[in-house]
């Protein structure tokens, strides 16, 4: 009898636009070309040794079974203080409460849990990678509608604001869930009590859900504020809220994070949860929870982001580089435009691809960002990192301007 070769059969993708994240690609570059790294989002300093103390006491006393599904009580406790003291709302621990694996977990089970083939789903680009694939393995249909930025005297950007108009159009009965992220990624834009206030009068008379995207609530600058969906009740009332520790706590590879939602919705959430994760790391969970006790270890995040901001801009300066508004998170973006080389009339990917070979500096194309790349001649850099590696990054993107004061290259 006449054997078949061994043959993968053929099957249709289900995510057929889709290619490996941008993060995972300028990393696996950056690593490739020994480039300084200021892509992918994540520090590159140690966390905290007080807790990692705290995770291992937490493994030396067996705390290495299966957690709780929705992640351990003291953890969730902790959180919703935390929320309740910094933004007002009250979450039942026990039932509106579930720690995920990371945020993006986060966000993809709350979209699976609520979108149904068919349903629209608003979001508001530049947007995070993970949203719109999530929103099509749920078999619902991403609208995207636009921020826009505001111009100063001179031309530079000085600021984001929502299309509120192109937002009220889009909201219909079939709209699912609108998905929000304050502070941005990657522009820093935060939402103001007044932009809630917005949103709140759109989605008033129709059943849409919000999702809220707000892993860099602890990273705001220049004393303003985070202002959570959670201080709104009218909107926290029919909102998935997202978090991360990895963010928080420079801890980006344990991935830990948490959703907070009204009863109803976090019942199907945690529907999806149980099957999708089950339940999140053990020891992690009681040292961050440990951890989360003493307020200072967030309170204090913004001064120290904000000189690393402060810094890494100030170097910047001395570059063709103009630098755009980062009022939050740890992002900094930048036109390029206008540096003097050929490379500026790249289009963003493929400049930073250059950047990162030839540069041996690597950031991420702002279009990205766009289902369809919008392109602006912008990129991020991120600036968590220690000052030796953001100095040796300015070193070499200074080399930028020389090249262009010797007219060379
Ligand atoms: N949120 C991070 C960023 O924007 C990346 C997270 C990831 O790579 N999954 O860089």
């Amino acid at each position: 009898m006449d054997q078949n070769p061994p043959y993968t059969p053929a099957f249709h993708s289900r995510l057929p636009e889709v290619g490996t994240t941008v993060f995972t690609v300028m990393s696996t570059l950056a690593a490739n070309h020994k480039a300084i790294n200021l892509g992918q989002g994540f520090p590159d300093f140690s966390c905290d040794r007080g807790l990692i103390s705290k995770v291992n006491e937490a493994m030396l006393a067996d705390h290495n079974q299966y957690p709780p599904m929705i992640g351990v009580a003291e953890l969730r406790q902790g959180i919703s203080q935390k929320i309740s003291t910094l933004y007002g709302y009250d979450y039942d621990p026990d039932i509106d409460i579930t720690i995920t694996a990371g945020g993006t977990q986060a966000i993809f089970t709350a979209i699976l849990s609520c979108v149904s083939l068919g349903d629209e789903i608003v979001i508001i680009e530049p947007a995070y990678d993970s949203y719109r694939p999530s929103i099509e393995l749920a078999g619902g249909k991403t609208i995207a509608v636009s921020l826009t930025a505001n111009y100063d005297d001179q031309g530079s950007v000085k600021s984001y604001s929502i299309l509120w108009d192109e937002l009220a159009k889009a909201i219909n009965p079939k709209t699912r869930l609108v998905i929000i992220n304050t502070p941005h990624n990657p522009t820093g834009m935060v939402w103001q009590k007044s932009d809630l206030d917005h949103l709140a009068s759109l989605v008033r008379s129709t059943n849409a859900l919000i999702l809220s995207d707000e892993v860099y609530e602890h990273m705001v600058f220049d004393g303003f504020n985070h202002i959570s969906i959670a201080s709104q009740p009218e909107l926290a009332a029919r909102s998935f809220v997202v978090s991360s520790f990895g963010k928080t706590y420079h801890v980006t590879g344990w991935k830990v994070g948490y959703v907070a939602a009204p009863a109803a919705m976090m019942k199907e959430f945690r529907k999806v949860h149980q099957f999708n994760v089950f339940a999140v790391n053990t020891p992690m969970q009681y040292g961050l929870a440990e951890y989360l006790k003493n307020a200072d270890h967030y309170l204090g995040l913004p001064s120290f982001y904000q000189a690393k901001r402060d810094y890494f801009s100030k170097g910047l300066e001395q570059t063709d580089f103009k630098l755009l508004p980062a009022s939050a998170t740890y992002f900094q973006c930048v036109n390029y435009t206008k540096l003097n080389v050929p490379q500026a009339q790249m289009n963003e990917a493929d400049f930073c691809s250059w950047l990162t070979t030839e540069v041996g500096v690597t950031a991420i194309p702002v279009s990205a960002f766009y289902a369809k790349p919008v392109e602006s001649g912008v990129i991020r850099f991120c600036f968590a990192k220690e000052e030796k590696t953001l100095s040796a990054a300015l070193e070499r993107l200074q080399t930028l301007q020389l090249r262009k004061d010797n007219g060379t290259r």
